[in-house]
């Protein structure tokens, strides 16, 4: 069977030094992306960072939570390394992930999602790469009151969205010599919404006949991943299944602390890590750095440094095979600096 691997899906035509949009974030963010950037440093590549504030930090300071100079910055610099955004439940702003990715057409969400050798979960051998699209469903936010009591929420599915995101997923499987592609959807019941999409992967999936593909209705596909995981390998998921799934996904390999994430458009991309701004353990150094950091990994090979991206990774998994400078929610002592530390350590 051909050898799994995970890589970005298209290299940077630039090479270092060069300009990266960063963006800390909210809650744990500036705590977990100082960690990164401690890491970064410590390969050596030189990064000109561009610091931005958005979300909850940019509302305080500019009265926006997405001001003009951060568009700005991302439209010149076309790539960044990004901390949770906060986005109020049912009230507030509209969440600023989700303009960012619309406003700057990062089209695919790609979440590798491994397990790692030294943290307790129910299987050992995960490795699934979620592909999610980023830019429609009920992420459209098109919502209004029908009448008092009654509201309306619209689900939009388009074949170009759908096509253009099923072609990433196999592209993705080509590239990382994956063997199979799998096409999670509720076709059964919305049978125009989410049978376009599956039509338009069938489409895509003929195009690519070395690879198998599958589909799974997505209630029986959660079962069927919190059993045998090990049955999927590339899942592609309509937006909001992919958001639910991947946190699922998540579980399996030791929580949210260390799944990492990539947008990818064909103007840029941004790399940030699955959870969000985790209130409850915010500016206390208890957050797991694990997540961000290997999104760094992925922003590294992104720019053309794929030795500094497998060190950063092989680092980050031999720190928690040792476990002896793990955080809390790996059920280590060590803090987000510790932890941060020990990473770079290991890199030595
Ligand atoms: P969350 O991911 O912030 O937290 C869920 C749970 O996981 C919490 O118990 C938290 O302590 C834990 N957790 C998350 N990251 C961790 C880490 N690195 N180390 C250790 N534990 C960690 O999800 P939530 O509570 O549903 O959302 C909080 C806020 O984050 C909301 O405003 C939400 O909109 C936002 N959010 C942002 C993004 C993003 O910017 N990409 C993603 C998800 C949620």
């Amino acid at each position: 069977m051909p050898q799994k691997r995970n890589s970005s899906p298209a290299r940077s035509p630039r090479r270092a030094p060069r300009q990266v949009t960063l963006i800390p974030g909210d809650g744990i963010g500036p705590e977990v992306i100082d960690a990164a950037l401690g890491v970064i440093d410590a390969t050596g590549v030189n990064i000109d960072w561009d610091r931005q504030l958005a979300g909850a930090a940019a509302m305080k300071r500019y009265g926006s939570p997405a001001p003009d100079q951060l568009l700005a910055s991302l439209r010149r610099t076309g790539v960044a390394l990004k901390g949770p955004l906060e986005t109020r439940v049912g009230e507030g702003y509209r969440s600023i992930n989700v303009y960012l990715r619309r406003e700057l057409d990062l089209y695919a969400n790609i979440r590798p999602t491994r397990s790692f050798a030294g943290i307790r979960t129910p299987f050992k051998n995960v490795d699934l790469v979620i592909v999610r699209e980023n830019t429609e469903d009920l992420y459209a936010g098109i919502e209004h009151q029908v009448a008092p009591g009654v509201v309306e929420s619209v689900k939009v599915i388009t074949a170009r969205a759908s096509r253009r995101i099923a072609k990433f997923a196999f592209d993705y499987a080509r590239r990382n010599k994956r063997t199979s592609v799998t096409a999670i959807h509720k076709a059964n019941i919305m049978k125009l919404s989410d049978g376009l999409f599956l039509n338009c992967a069938r489409t895509v999936a003929r195009e690519y006949p070395k690879i198998k593909y599958n589909e799974a209705i997505v209630d029986a596909a959660c079962m069927r991943l919190v059993t045998d995981p090990a049955s999927y390998d590339v899942l592609l998921l309509e937006n909001l299944y992919g958001d639910i799934v991947s946190d699922l996904c998540a579980g399996l390999v030791g929580g949210l602390g260390v799944v990492p994430g990539a947008n990818y458009g064909k103007k840029g991309a941004i790399f940030e890590a699955v959870h969000g701004t985790a209130p409850d353990i915010a500016g206390r150094n208890l957050a797991n750095p694990t997540a961000v950091i290997m999104s760094a990994a992925l922003l590294l090979e992104y720019l053309g440094h794929p030795d500094e991206a497998a060190r950063i990774s092989k680092a980050v998994h031999d720190v928690i095979k040792a476990g002896r400078h793990v955080t809390r929610d790996l059920g280590g002592r060590a803090g987000t600096i510790q932890m941060r530390d020990a990473i770079i350590a290991a890199m030595a």
